[in-house]
């Protein structure tokens, strides 16, 4: 059998630390290349870059950096830098939780959605807080789980969103969890500048959140590395049987 291969992606830029030990997690699995973000791209979401061109820069053999968007760096990688596609894209690992609704505005999601569309497994990774990233105990966990995963079949358009939890509480074990929900009060910071304009500034996310005791923010909150399959398709099933009753009235 050939070795792996591994594309790993980010948000936070080539230079951030959660992307070297994601990177050196990995080295042991198969050969990593890197194709990150040249600065911070932080809810950048799905976004892609088509108004302008794309340049890159060779840090070495498997390291590069991409003036663009994450999924921009793991369309190029895929169809350009790579020898071919890689058996799994891995996306962060994220300073910070990507939980809940958060998904949806998350650049380190999106990567994985990203590598789900070339029909590549994915993984995007975050971590509660940057010092988690320094745990041992929890790297060494979430290497045996990644390692796990990997001899697993699962299908190709479901990632999984794994969360590590803030350093603050003990490391418990593993949960596997569905999406939980964040309250949205008062995030919109309004202040002047010193020219005497009004200026808003979308600030700190509310610490606030509800979900049940399977939802990723509990399971965070408890200690454990929640594993939160999440799938492409947008569709509400139930809805469309909904509106199929009133198709005529539509
Ligand atoms: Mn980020």
């Amino acid at each position: 059998m050939s070795e792996n291969l591994f594309l790993i992606t980010n948000d936070d830029g080539f230079r951030a630390e959660g992307l070297e030990v994601l990177s050196e997690l990995l080295k042991p699995l198969g050969r990593v290349v890197i194709a990150a973000p040249d600065i911070e791209q932080s809810a950048c979401s799905h976004a892609i870059t088509l108004a302008r061109p794309l340049r890159t820069n060779q840090f070495a053999p498997d390291c590069w950096s991409v003036d663009g968007t994450t999924t921009d760096c793991v369309l190029l990688a895929s169809q350009k830098l790579l020898p071919h596609l890689p058996d799994a894209v891995f996306s962060g690992i994220n300073h910070g939780s990507n939980l809940g609704d958060d998904v949806t505005y998350s650049g380190t999601v999106a990567g994985a959605f990203e590598g789900c569309l070339l029909g590549v497994r994915s993984l995007a990774l975050s971590a509660g807080d940057q010092e988690r990233l320094k745990d041992p105990a929890c790297l060494e966990l979430l290497g045996k789980l990644i390692g796990n995963l990997l001899r697993m079949d699962w299908p190709k358009d479901v990632l999984l969103n794994v969360n590590l939890p803030p350093s603050g509480v003990e490391l418990r074990g593993i949960r596997l969890t569905r999406l939980g929900r964040r309250h949205y009060a008062e995030s919109v910071i309004e202040n002047t500048d010193p020219r005497g304009k009004v200026y808003y500034w979308i600030g700190g996310v509310d610490p606030r959140w509800y979900g049940d005791a399977d939802s990723d923010f509990q399971a965070t909150a408890e200690g454990f590395i929640s594993v939160t399959p999440l799938h492409l398709d947008l569709t509400h099933y139930p809805s469309l049987e909904l509106f199929r009753r009133f198709e005529s009235k539509i």
